[in-house]
């Protein structure tokens, strides 16, 4: 599979890892979910404390019910015992005293009961003022009885003074006021018990419902990682095959650049051989040649040595390729004389006028490299020149931020924006070698020493006003 296809299918997977707004997804998802779960928390606070509220009324009503229950109980003891004092004292029967003696002897007992339940002073208060009234009462009872055991009729006397109906009647008035007062208090606590009831279930109500939108923000934001995380995984799939590929490739280029380079290498020997030979051969057998044999031996010679420049800058471009680049600080005036110098010839024979703007500032270069590609744009704007008009060169620099940029200028034949990029490639040309000779590399080294030194390369050009080329490199300092 190729990288393109395995980065189309990345691509789709990614894209149909999950709905589109796992993405989209913006930061209030986050906050949300953050301001639902504190308030859930606050919620889930606010219920306990609730609870435990509730908790106490119900405890408190409890007591409250005991308190009713006990008086009642209080009050039946003391009727029963009435009850069974009435029955001897009317029939005699000892019979009717053991219900008699059972209340009695369990109305203390019952009175502590109730003493132990009572919580306020004005409950408490009540319950002392019954207390001798009970113990009168029981007294009475106990009188009448023994009474009775002697003669009916002087216990039918103290009957008939109505003092125990009267005793009676003011232990049931007070029990009524401690009863009364215990209905009361239930009221209160009951309706306290429900309050807290309501806001207990109003308060879960609102836990429940933030327990659910936080849950759903929460979802959302695992879902979101998750696909984050997803996504993180295939970019570094994808920068992992796209590291593989480039090494792949750059090996690939490492090994065709050092095959151009033997076949070039090895190619030079034959080349010259043939050049050589050829030349021997007009010099030897020149006088026995006819004028249309001195033309092919005449050809034979600039044929080689064309494909022997050719095969000196295939060499030159490889080898810059593998070649130790390391940069220092380069005056760019010394390297501008320097690719004159070399070109000196040339610029000579073409009467080419230049004009150097002095002074240039220095850059970081590898010197020898940066001269090769100054001479190439040098040569350049001599060879490309109109017919007939004799090269105009102007050199100079600019400072752009970090970096220096040199041109070099010419008002030659100019170049079509279409071509612009591509003439930058080895063996790009624009035109016939009759018209204008050349390899087709001079570009091509420029860029690749270009590159290789940190910095980059262009032109602006007009087709038939002329061209400016440019090489930008890191200042010098
Ligand atoms: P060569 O000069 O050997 O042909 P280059 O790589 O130096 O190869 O240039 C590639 C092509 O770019 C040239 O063939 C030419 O068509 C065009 N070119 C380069 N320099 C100039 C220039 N100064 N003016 C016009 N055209 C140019």
């Amino acid at each position: 599979m190729g990288a393109a296809a395995v980065m189309a299918e990345e691509r789709s997977s990614a894209a149909g890892a999950g709905p589109g707004w796992g993405r989209d997804v913006p930061g209030w998802a986050a906050v949300a979910a953050f301001v639902s779960t504190g308030l859930l928390l606050l919620g889930a606070f606010l219920l306990i404390l609730n609870l435990a509220r509730l908790t106490e009324a119900r405890r408190l009503v409890n007591i409250t019910v005991e308190v009713l229950e006990a008086t009642r109980t209080v009050i039946v003891g003391v009727v029963n015992a009435e009850t069974g004092q009435r029955g001897f004292l009317l029939t005699g029967e000892e019979r009717y005293l053991g219900p008699f003696q059972e209340a009695s002897g369990h109305i203390w007992e019952d009175l502590a009961t109730l003493e132990r339940r009572l919580q306020f002073p004005d409950q408490q208060q009540r319950l002392r003022r019954v207390r001798p009234l009970i113990e009168a009462k029981l007294a009475e009872l106990s009188y009448t009885v023994a009474l009775r055991r002697r003669s009916l009729d002087e216990a039918l006397a103290v009957v008939r003074t109505d003092e125990g109906q009267h005793l009676v009647e003011l232990i049931r008035s007070g029990l009524g006021e401690v009863e009364a007062r215990a209905r009361e208090i239930l009221a209160e606590r009951t309706l306290l018990q429900e309050r807290h009831a309501r806001r207990a279930t109003i308060l879960a109500l609102v836990c429940a419902a933030l327990a659910l939108v936080s849950a759903g923000f929460g979802t959302i934001l695992v879902l979101r990682r998750r696909e984050e995380r997803k996504l993180v995984e295939q970019n570094l799939r994808l920068e992992r095959l796209v590291h593989e590929r480039t090494t792949n490739l750059e090996e690939a280029n490492a090994e065709l650049e050092a095959y151009a380079a033997t076949i070039s290498h090895d190619l030079r020997t034959p080349v010259r051989a043939i050049g050589g030979y050829a030349a021997a051969l007009e010099e030897d057998a020149g006088p026995c040649l006819g004028p249309e044999q001195h033309r092919y031996l005449g050809r034979i010679v600039d044929a080689s040595e064309r494909m022997d420049r050719l095969i000196e800058d295939i060499l030159g471009y490889s080898r810059l390729a593998g070649q130790d680049l390391t940069t220092g600080r380069v005056p760019l005036e010394s390297a501008v004389d320097a690719a004159l110098a070399a070109h000196h010839a040339e610029i000579a024979v073409a009467g080419a006028r230049l004009e150097v703007v002095r002074p240039l500032p220095a850059v970081r270069a590898h010197a020898g490299a940066l001269e090769l590609a100054v001479g190439n744009l040098i040569s350049n704007a001599v060879k490309f020149t109109v017919p007939g008009q004799a090269a105009d060169i102007k050199i100079w620099s600019e400072q752009r931020g970090g970096m220096v940029r040199l041109w070099v200028e010419d008002r030659g034949i100019g170049i079509g924006p279409e071509h612009r990029e591509r003439i930058f490639r080895p063996f790009e040309r624009l035109h016939g070698r009759e018209a204008y000779p050349g390899t087709g590399v001079g570009l091509a080294i420029v860029r690749r020493v270009a590159e290789r030194m940190s910095g980059r390369c262009g032109v602006t050009s007009e087709l038939g006003t002329g061209s400016q080329f440019w090489i930008e490199l890191p200042e010098g300092g």
